[in-house]
């Protein structure tokens, strides 16, 4: 139909268009279409309960308990590798901060602080951020990690692994090379 081949001429043309930016051309592109860059922006409101010239924690406004803060990055990253040291240092800075403040504040009993980093650990938001759950006991949160039977050869090749892995990266980081597009492409499913 005419409507349908239209939209395909339109996709045709903005893939192309995407595949023509410069990276800083294609971040201002994604920083466009994000709602947490809007939220940072302030052209969509929030609630903000935290803010510096690096970072923004607002109140998620599907909490899973009522408290429950996402702390985003000022710029737009899409995935963890792609923050500087620095920033993820801050990040976690922040975090504890948070985290105290709803022991003392709302009298949480404890918190979870966690980063879905990739599509396949459950990232759904396109730009990175922190969630700050705060916890009671039998709050009816249920995480649950499995226990799985393995063989201890497996777990220990697993571990040799990332060790070989770490000290690659370590060198990566001496020569202040960010993410690999591998990197990045496997944690946003792109292969
Ligand atoms: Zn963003």
């Amino acid at each position: 139909m005419a409507e349908q081949n239209i939209d395909q001429e339109q996709l045709n043309a903005l893939q192309e268009k995407l595949r023509q930016m410069s990276p800083e051309e294609l971040r201002e592109f994604q920083k466009k279409q994000c709602i947490f860059c809007q939220i940072v922006a302030n052209k969509v409101q929030s609630r903000r309960i935290y803010e510096d010239g690096r970072v923004l924690a607002i109140l998620d406004i599907n909490p899973a308990n009522p408290g429950h803060i996402l702390l985003l990055t000022k710029e737009h990253y899409s995935i963890m590798p792609q923050l500087p040291d620095d920033e993820i240092a801050h990040v976690f800075k922040v975090a504890k901060s948070l985290s105290n403040s709803m022991l003392k504040g709302i009298d949480a009993h404890g918190t979870n602080v966690i980063v879905a980093n990739g599509i396949a650990a459950g990232q759904r938001a396109q730009h990175f951020m922190a969630h700050i759950i705060p916890r009671k006991e039998n709050d009816g949160i249920i995480f649950v990690l499995p226990q799985k039977p393995m063989e201890q050869k497996e777990i220990e090749a697993a571990g040799d692994r990332i060790i070989a892995a770490l000290s690659g990266s370590a060198k990566e980081e001496k020569s202040e090379k960010g993410a690999s597009l591998d990197e990045i492409s496997k944690l946003l499913g792109a292969r």
